[in-house]
């Protein structure tokens, strides 16, 4: 299991690099962060959010494979776009309707270095588009007006406040 980084943590606003490298330890670093997401019930993990400001982000939706992403990018989007309430691991307990488009078309390489292109629609290109993001140092809460966000973020401080006071008592 590796630590999650959260809201306030530089790492999460870090423009993050390619990753040049295909060894073994990339691997074992795709599988952690897997086996984190999983323990965590998310449905995609980004390296910044583990602290690695690297080019890779993983995908596993319950009842599909596990997908790993290096050095992504979207190459096409649709004009179509949809709201969908997303939430973030880096973000816990809040979530928040955002609109975006509906499908996207993305290459990037698999933990072997090997390319591959992937066209993908509803709760697939939504996670690949956050997860994207995540990599450009981009949070879901940036696409929120001022007022949203301040909303959101008033609430998780508090949220926030009562799990620290809750950890200290025990
Ligand atoms: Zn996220």
């Amino acid at each position: 299991m590796l630590d999650i980084c959260v809201l306030g943590d530089d790492v999460l606003r870090t423009e993050c690099k390619d990753i040049k490298v295909f060894d073994s330890a990339l691997k074992m670093l795709a599988d952690a962060m897997l086996e984190t997401l999983k323990e965590a019930d998310g449905v995609g993990l980004a390296g910044p959010q583990v602290g690695v400001p690297e080019k890779i982000f993983v995908v596993w939706i319950p009842e599909e494979d596990p997908l790993v992403f290096i050095n992504p990018e979207i190459v096409e989007t649709s004009i179509e776009t949809c709201p969908y309430e997303e939430g973030c691991l880096s973000v816990p307990g809040m979530y928040h309707n955002v609109v975006r488009p509906k499908r996207v078309k993305v290459q990037a390489f698999d933990a072997d270095g090997k390319p591959f292109t992937l066209d993908a629609d509803g709760l697939l290109a939504r996670v690949i588009q956050h997860e994207n993001d995540h990599l450009h140092g981009k949070l879901y809460i940036d696409y929120l007006t001022d007022a949203e966000r301040e909303k959101l973020l008033r609430l998780y401080e508090k949220k926030n406040k009562a799990r620290k006071n809750r950890k200290r008592r025990v």
